[in-house]
């Protein structure tokens, strides 16, 4: 949907999403949000920011791959990189909207200051919410990250193919457990 004016009858025509984020690497709470998305939007674009002050497990290469095989036979989802103003690249993209999850109350006032800074930046595009299945409200790429390194299993917190890639990045076969750190140290 789109207005010429605010106030004025909404337009229908293609609906796109951008659902912005490092993806370092997807987890399966992005997965659900995409899923949720696409009940909304026609099209989601998976938008992978290229920050260089990040110090990422997988390139932003490596990253943009595993999010396109994950997404390969689904011709509504896209999957490209950005960096600069959101917004700018939301308007370039197409999209009408930024698609953000919510996983809990600690998510909500960084996304809400977010939101209202790329209103205040572009006032056509929408911040749109989605909360996160309960099942993956716990969900982060940094803890998934931290568990598989610490020996845990991510088995159902990510799609397959992020497992195989962890496994790859440590050196650890397939089958076996993931390599147990020398030192154990917290989660967190
Ligand atoms: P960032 O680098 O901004 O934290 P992420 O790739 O971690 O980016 O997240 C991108 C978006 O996905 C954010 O809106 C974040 O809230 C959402 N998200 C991440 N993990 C989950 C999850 N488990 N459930 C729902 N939303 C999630």
């Amino acid at each position: 949907m789109t207005r010429s004016e605010r106030g004025s009858t909404p337009v229908k025509q293609h609906s796109v999403a951008v659902f912005p984020g490092s993806f370092d690497p997807i987890t399966n709470g992005h997965v659900d949000i995409v899923a949720r998305g696409l009940t909304v939007f026609e099209e989601v674009v998976v938008a992978i920011l290229v920050n260089s002050e990040k110090r990422p497990l997988f390139s932003v290469e490596e990253r943009v791959g595993i999010v396109r095989d994950v997404y390969k036979d689904n011709p509504r989802v896209r999957v490209d990189t950005f960096s600069g103003l959101l917004v700018e690249y939301a308007t370039r993209a197409g999209a009408s909207a930024i698609l953000r999850g919510l996983r809990a109350i600690s998510d909500f006032e960084f996304e809400f200051q977010l939101a209202l800074m790329n209103r205040r930046l572009s006032p056509l595009i929408e911040t749109v919410f989605i909360m996160s299945a309960e099942s993956y409200s716990y969900v982060s790429s940094r803890l998934v990250k931290e568990v598989f390194q610490l020996g845990g299993s991510v088995k159902d917190l990510v799609p397959p193919i992020v497992e195989r890639r962890l496994r790859e990045k440590q050196g650890t076969p397939a089958g076996a457990p993931p390599a147990a750190p020398s030192v154990r140290r917290r989660v967190r």
